[in-house]
C-alpha cells in the first residue's frame, strides 16, 4: 500500500460502493443487517457469502475469503492493488496522485498498448463491414452469426497484403515499435510487416474485459487455419480462455459451463443464446485454465469432437485435471458424433437438442477414465497389467485422498490386479491448502471470543462500555491484543461514534482483513448477548490470573468479582449462559 497515502486510500473507499462492486457478479440478497449471495470464490447452493453495505466489507463463511473493495477487485477480477486503486479512482471521478516510486513512462506505455489493441479490434471490425471485408463477412453469415455477436466479440477482419496497421495507425517508428510489442507487427528484412493478413479476426479479452491479442482465421485453405497473436506483455496465451470475461457472470447464474474446441463453437453457443462456452486458444488446457474453469462452475461439461483427435484432446484434459479433482466437483465429457462440431449440431438439430446432449450423453470423469484406460491398454492379460500400471502412475497425481482411494477401488476391481503405489499416499499431501493459507495465519478464536470481536466491530460504541479488565483480554495472543489495544485506543480518542473503525483497522492491518470482514458479516450481536459475552470475557480472564497466582488480597477481589459475574449472568437469558462453563479463554 505504499504508493497511495492513507488518506487517498480512504477517500476512494469513502467514495465506492462494494455493493455496486460485488452485484455485478453475485446476486445479493439483504439478510439482517447485511446482504447474502453464492460466493464467487467457492462453490455452493445455499448463501454464505456476506457483504455489510455499513462497512463495506465481503466475508465468506464457507471458504474464509474476506475484504473490501480493493480485495475484491484483485481476488476476483485479477487486479494488482494499484490497478484496484486506480479503477476505483477514477470511477469515482478523482484525480490519480503520481509519486516517485511509480514510473509514470511504465504506466503509459501499458496504457498505450491496451489501447492500441482496442483501437486495432475496431479498425478490424469496420474492415469486416467494408467491400473488402466481404468474403469474411460472407463467412460469418453462412455460419449464421448474428450482428450482435459479431460486434459484442469484437469480430473483424484483416485484409490481405501488408499495410493495414500502418494505414490505421500511421507510419512512425515509436509507433512501429509499440504495435510489434502488442504482437500486431513483426520485423522483418524489409521493415514492419502485418502479421494478419485476409484473415477473419477474434478479438481475445482479458478476465478484464481488455482486448489483449487476437485470434486470426484462414478463408480459404491457407496454413495455419489459425494464427494467434505472438506471446507478449499483454498476451499469455496459456492463461486465457476465449469467452471468458463475456461469459463469466453468465456462467456463474445459470451453473453451467461448456468447455469447446474453438472460438467458433464459442461463438456457435452465444448465437443461440448459451452464453456458457469457453474455449482455450488453440492449445491444451494448462493447469491455470483449468482451475479457473472449476472456480466458476462445479460441473464443467468438456466437450470434444468424437473423432481421434478429439480423444486424444479429452484424455489430456483428464490429466490435467486430476490433481484438482474433488469429491464436490462433477465434471464430465461429451464426445461428439465423429464429424459434428458444437456449430453444426446446433445447426441442424438447435439449441434444446445440445442441451440434452449436455445433460443425458455426457460421461462423468471416472467412466471416462476408465474407458480411456482400457482403450490404451488393449486387450488381454497385457492389456489389463498395462492398464493396471498406467493407473497406478496417474493415481499419484491426485490429491484428494478419499477420491485417489475410491478410483484405486474401481480400477482394481475393473483388472482385478491390485495396484501397488496409490495406497502408499500419505494424508498430508492430500488436502487442497489453497483454501487454507489465508486462514493459517490468523489468531485461532473460539465462538464466543468471536462474537465478541462481532459485537464490538458492528457497534464500536460498545467499546466505552468495556471495564477497564478489557484491555487484558487478549494478551495471550501477539497478533490479536495489537488489533484490539489499537482498536480500543482509536476508540477511546475518538470524539464521537462516526469513525469507522473496521475499516481503520483494515487499513493499518492489512493481513488481517480477512479477520475484521468476518467479524463484520456475522449475524448481528444484540446488545443482550454483547453483555453476556463480556461478562464471560471477563470471568475467563480473571480465571486466566487466578491460574497465574495472585496475591491474597487480589484473589478474594478476583472472586468475588467473579460470584457477581455469575449472579449477572444468571439474570441476562439462560441459552446465552449456558455455554459459559466451557469456555476456556484465550
Ligand atoms: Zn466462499
Amino acid at each position: 500500500m505504499a504508493n497511495f497515502s492513507p488518506s487517498f486510500l480512504d477517500e476512494v473507499l469513502t467514495r465506492t460502493d462494494i455493493i455496486e462492486i460485488i452485484t455485478r457478479h453475485v446476486e445479493l440478497k439483504k439478510s439482517g443487517s447485511n446482504m447474502m449471495g453464492l460466493c464467487p470464490f467457492h462453490h455452493e447452493k445455499s448463501p454464505s457469502f456476506s457483504v455489510s453495505a455499513d462497512k463495506q466489507l465481503y466475508y465468506c463463511f464457507g471458504c474464509g475469503k474476506g475484504g473490501g473493495a480493493f480485495q475484491f477487485l484483485m481476488e476476483h477480477d485479477g487486479y494488482a492493488f494499484p490497478e484496484a486503486v486506480e479503477y476505483l479512482a477514477e470511477k469515482a471521478g478523482m484525480e490519480i496522485p503520481r509519486d516517485s516510486e511509480r514510473d509514470p513512462s511504465e504506466e503509459a506505455r501499458h496504457k498505450r498498448a491496451y489501447d492500441l489493441l482496442t483501437r486495432a479490434s475496431d479498425a478490424m471490425n469496420r474492415a469486416l463491414h467494408s467491400p473488402a471485408g466481404r468474403k469474411a463477412s460472407d463467412y460469418l453469415n453462412r455460419r449464421g452469426l448474428p450482428a450482435a455477436i459479431i460486434r459484442d466479440y469484437g469480430l473483424g477482419y484483416t485484409p490481405a497484403g501488408y499495410g493495414f496497421m500502418h494505414k490505421i495507425f500511421g507510419n512512425e517508428s515509436r509507433i512501429n515499435a509499440a504495435l510489434e510489442s502488442v504482437g500486431l507487427l513483426f520485423k522483418g528484412d524489409h521493415g514492419y510487416g502485418d502479421r494478419f493478413r485476409d484473415r477473419l479476426m477474434f478479438t481475445i479479452r482479458d478476465r478484464r474485459g481488455r482486448t489483449v491479442g487476437f485470434g486470426g482465421r484462414v478463408l480459404d485453405d491457407g496454413q495455419p487455419k489459425y494464427l494467434n497473436s505472438a506471446e507478449t506483455d499483454y498476451f499469455h496465451k496459456s492463461d486465457l480462455l476465449y469467452g471468458f470475461s463475456e461469459h463469466r457472470d453468465h456462467i456463474r447464474k445459470n451453473k453451467q459451463l461448456v468447455v469447446v474446441e474453438g472460438y467458433m463453437d464459442v461463438l456457435a453457443l452465444a448465437a443461440h443464446d448459451l452464453k456458457i462456452g469457453l474455449a482455450p486458444l488453440g492449445t491444451a488446457i494448462g493447469e491455470r485454465q483449468m482451475r479457473e474453469i472449476f472456480r466458476l462452475c462445479d460441473s464443467p461439461v468438456f466437450c470434444f469432437d468424437g473423432d481421434r483427435a478429439g480423444k486424444q484432446a479429452a484424455w489430456r484434459a483428464l490429466e490435467r485435471m486430476m490433481p484438482l479433482l474433488k469429491p464436490e466437483l462433477r465434471p464430465r465429457f461429451l464426445y461428439l458424433p465423429d464429424g459434428e462440431d458444437p456449430d453444426s449440431i446446433l445447426k441442424t438439430e438447435g439449441a434444446e437438442a445440445f442441451q440434452k446432449r449436455l445433460d443425458n450423453d455426457s460421461k462423468q470423469v471416472l467412466e471416462t477414465w476408465l474407458m480411456g484406460l482400457k482403450l490404451l491398454a488393449g486387450l488381454g492379460a497385457d492389456g489389463r497389467a498395462r492398464m493396471a500400471k498406467k493407473a497406478d502412475g496417474m493415481l499419484e497425481t491426485m490429491t484428494d485422498h478419499y477420491l485417489r482411494q475410491a478410483w484405486r477401488q474401481e480400477i482394481e476391481q475393473a483388472t482385478g490386479i491390485e495396484l501397488k503405489h496409490a495406497k502408499r499416499q500419505s494424508f498430508v499431501k492430500a488436502e487442497d491448502q489453497s483454501n487454507h493459507q489465508v486462514a493459517a495465519a490468523l489468531p485461532e478464536l473460539n465462538q464466543r471470543q468471536e462474537r465478541f470481536m462481532a459485537g464490538l466491530m458492528q457497534k464500536p460504541e460498545r467499546f466505552k462500555s468495556l471495564s477497564t479488565v478489557a484491555s487484558q483480554f487478549f494478551i495471550d495472543n501477539n497478533l490479536l491484543n495489537s488489533i484490539y489495544s489499537r482498536a480500543f485506543s482509536i476508540q477511546t480518542d475518538a470524539e464521537d461514534n462516526n469513525t469507522d473503525i473496521a475499516r481503520q483497522l483494515a487499513q493499518e492491518f492489512p493481513d488481517c482483513q480477512t479477520l475484521i470482514s468476518r467479524w463484520v458479516n456475522q449475524a448481528t450481536v444484540l446488545q443482550v448477548e454483547f453483555e453476556s459475552l463480556s461478562l464471560d470475557m471477563e470471568s475467563n480472564d480473571i480465571r486466566r490470573r487466578l491460574k497465574n497466582g495472585l496475591d491474597l488480597s487480589g484473589t478474594v477481589q478476583a472472586k468475588t468479582r467473579l460470584n457477581a459475574i455469575q449472579n449477572l449472568q444468571r439474570t441476562l437469558s439462560e441459552p446465552l449462559t449456558s455455554e459459559q462453563s466451557d469456555n476456556t479463554g484465550a
